[in-house]
């Protein structure tokens, strides 16, 4: 505390004349990174030390007022070259500036201690075989250091950790620095492993150094003045009051250094509880997911498992009982929406976990059931013997069946299965989607037919599907991308030969399947209700090519097949050949639409109001395979048509031959009796042409004539006019 008041009213004087100053001013250039001999103080900001403490006393001594400016450049010597500072501080002895300038020094200011520091505590060589590290900014002093000992290796850094981390690196056996900075330095809690080597301590000067010039050697001259005026009891002083203080700080790595040890404890115990509270997280997820897959697999309502936990369950059994031999049903009850609808909704679903409950007490272990949607189960059975069907009839299907009926109420329950055999290939490749499949398309041929019962799968089912999906569901892609044609057919004329008509007939190049003859396609077509497109577009196609023919002057007729699913309630078939006539500017009278007599036995009323009004528009109607039907002679009376096409395959097919001509001589009479033209179809041989032209039957049409053939090859024909 004495000496803190012995330097306070050292320099009380000095600032007690600030303002009124009248002294030269003494530019000082000083480093500012060796504390705490030079240093600035973190509250005022300005340079301070030791060494600035000095500096004002030898200044004010000297008659000067000194003002402090931290040097910019990269070393003292540097900061020599620069004329904007007076002296700089401290040199320890007269060193060339950077550029080469002598230099004059001030006397000492004070000797100060400098002290190598080494790792550990291990001893050093003397000085003169060392390699030692020092900061850059200390260039004068390694000048002088060059000086005392020639032989001595020095390395430059630029900050005290570059410092350190060689000499740890082991690229310099020991640090060189004042002792009165290292005793500030050391302090630094990770620079516990560096020690003071005692026996180096060396002393150097501390002195103004400035440019040899006239100027220079004036300051100097004066300052020395000053300098002579310093007594021992000030400097010791100076120097007690700073290295007294407590002027180290920790800052955040020095914290984090100290307290690693907590900090490692504390993030182990983060780390612990992290992990602890992941695993609890993921054993509350898990019990979730357990909780929601058990909902997604069981079926509310009947209790047992839902379609996705009967996939994997099936799966489990036919995985882990590969020698089971397992049949796979999909069941249904057939029209059970009525059942609902009669019997309401409460009894349906009562209905439903009877039917659940009843067969999940037939089934082992080994086995197992699903509700699939609405009213269809699957279960999964092993094939033990014959008399287990027996036995599952007795014991489910038939209380299933009279579930009202033993309830006193008058509805009977129809169950259509479809069964699915497992085979041993799929043992190995697990697939239920496909057996499921397999055994619903069993089942909807069960359906099919109207009745309840059990229906087996047989691979031509698949087939027959596969079929109906590729040829229905690729229609649109056909028809846009032309895959359907029209062929034609020529019609001859017996009497002339010459041909006097055609029938269009189309044609599918199937991009997959390849030619697919419309006998296979019509009739899918026709059950999927798919017909009507592809025929308004054949018919679409027949207009165009016979307005083309009218344009160079060919006038043709063409007979055009309209299927029976073509003529539903609601649709205009007459308003729609009008309409194309009326588009492609022909004739009614070209169009001759045929309409097979299968039709009119299945729609009599409503096929005979349709012909009836082809014909108002003037549309000539022609019934088509006559012959085929069981009713042919009644259809004659009772159906309008212009003409009877009679399909000679029908009648010559089978049986005896004698008889079928008579037949086709007595319905070529019938028919010219009652007024209608007739054509034959199906004429393959000279013979059958021969007699039938015989037998008055003018129009004729078949394989013996031509073929069906491209629309081009029909162009090319030699025709006259046509009809
Ligand atoms: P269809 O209307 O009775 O047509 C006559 C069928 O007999 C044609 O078969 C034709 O190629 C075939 N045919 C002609 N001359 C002979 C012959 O001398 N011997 C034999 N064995 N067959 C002969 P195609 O073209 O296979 O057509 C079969 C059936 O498909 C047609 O019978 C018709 O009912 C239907 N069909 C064809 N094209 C269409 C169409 O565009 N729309 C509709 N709705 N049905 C069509
Ligand atoms: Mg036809
Ligand atoms: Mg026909």
């Amino acid at each position: 505390m004495t000496s803190v008041l012995l330097v306070m009213s050292l320099f009380v004087p000095v600032f007690s004349l600030a303002n009124t100053d009248t002294r030269e001013e003494l530019v000082v250039g000083v480093p500012t990174d060796r504390c705490p001999i030079f240093y600035i103080d973190e509250e005022t900001g300005e340079v301070t030390g030791i060494g600035i403490d000095l500096i004002h006393l030898a200044a004010e001594r000297a008659g000067y007022a000194a003002t402090i400016k931290p040097v910019t450049e990269h070393t003292l010597k540097e900061a020599l070259d620069n004329p904007g500072y007076d002296v700089i501080v401290p040199f320890g002895s007269a060193i060339k500036s950077e550029s080469g300038k002598e230099t004059v020094v001030s006397q000492n200011l004070m000797r100060v201690p400098f002290t190598l520091v080494s790792k550990g505590h291990k001893s050093l060589p003397p000085l003169n075989e060392l390699r030692i590290g020092m900061l850059s900014s200390l260039a004068g002093v390694v000048d002088t250091l060059r000086e005392m000992y020639p032989r001595i290796k020095i390395e430059m850094y630029d900050s005290m950790p570059e410092c350190v981390r060689a000499l740890r690196a082991g690229k310099v056996d020991a640090l060189m620095h004042n002792s009165y900075v290292w005793s500030y330095v050391l302090q630094k809690p990770s620079y516990s492993d560096l020690s003071v080597q005692l026996a180096t301590l060396i002393s150097m000067d501390f002195r103004a150094g400035t440019p040899d010039t006239e100027k220079g050697r004036e300051i100097i001259g004066n300052l020395n003045k000053g300098i002579a005026r310093i007594t021992d009891v000030q400097r010791e002083a100076i120097v007690l009051d700073y290295t007294s203080r407590n002027l180290y700080v920790n800052d955040f790595w020095d914290n984090l250094y100290m307290y690693r040890d907590l900090l490692l404890a504390g993030a182990l115990i983060i780390t612990i509880l992290a992990i602890l509270l992941i695993r609890a997280y993921g054993i509350a997820r898990r019990r979730q997911d357990r909780k929601l897959r058990e909902l997604i697999e069981t079926d509310p309502l009947t209790g047992i498992l839902s379609m996705e936990g009967f996939k994997k369950r099936a799966e489990e059994l036919i995985r882990d009982y590969p020698d089971n031999q397992y049949l796979l049903s999909f069941n249904n009850i057939r029209n059970f929406k009525f059942v609902n609808e009669k019997m309401g909704r409460e009894a349906g679903d009562e209905l439903l976990r009877f039917w659940a409950e009843r067969s999940m007490s037939v089934l082992s272990e080994e086995e197992t059931m699903g509700r699939i949607t609405g009213d269809r189960f699957a279960v999964l059975r092993r094939y033990k013997a014959d008399e287990q069907l027996g036995n599952d009839l007795k014991e489910v299907i038939e209380p299933v069946n009279n579930f009202f009926i033993d309830r006193g109420q008058e509805m009977r329950i129809q169950l259509c299965s479809g069964i699915y055999a497992l085979t041993p290939e799929d043992h190995e490749n697990i697939d239920v989607d496909k057996m499921l499949d397999y055994a619903r398309i069993a089942e909807k041929k069960v359906r099919s037919t109207g009745k309840s019962g059990i229906e087996m799968y047989n691979p031509e089912q698949w087939e027959k599907e596969k079929q109906i999906v590729d040829i229905s569901g690729y229609l649109p892609a056909a028809l846009k991308n032309e895959e359907i044609q029209v062929w034609y057919q020529p019609q001859i004329d017996s009497e002339s030969g010459e041909i006097c008509g055609a029938e269009a007939l189309c044609r599918w190049n199937h991009a997959r399947l390849g030619w697919i003859s419309p006998a296979v396609f019509i009739p899918i077509l026709e059950e999927s209700d798919l017909i009507y497109e592809l025929d308004s577009y054949v018919w679409e196609k027949v207009c165009k090519d016979l307005q083309r023919w009218n344009r160079q002057g060919l006038r043709r007729s063409v007979s055009v097949n309209l299927s029976r699913s073509d003529i539903s309630e609601g649709r205009n078939i007459p308003g729609f050949f009008f309409g194309l006539t009326k588009k492609y500017d022909i004739e009614p009278e070209q169009l001759r639409i045929e309409i097979t007599e299968t039709a009119y036995v299945e729609h009599p009323e409503h096929l005979i109001r349709t012909t009836a009004e082809l014909r108002e528009y003037g549309f000539q109607v022609e019934m088509d395979d006559f012959g085929s039907g069981y009713s042919s002679l009644h259809m004659l009376k009772a159906v309008p048509v212009d003409c009877i096409k009679m399909d000679l395959h029908f009648l010559t097919g089978s049986g005896d031959l004698e008889k079928s001509r008579i037949i086709i001589t007595q319905v070529i009479k019938l028919v010219h009796m009652l007024g209608m033209n007739l054509i034959a179809e199906g004429v393959e041989t000279r013979a059958q042409a021969d007699f039938l032209k015989e037998h008055g039957c003018r129009e004729m049409q078949g394989y013996y004539f031509y073929k069906p053939m491209p629309v081009d090859e029909f162009e090319k024909l030699k025709i006259g006019d046509g009809s």
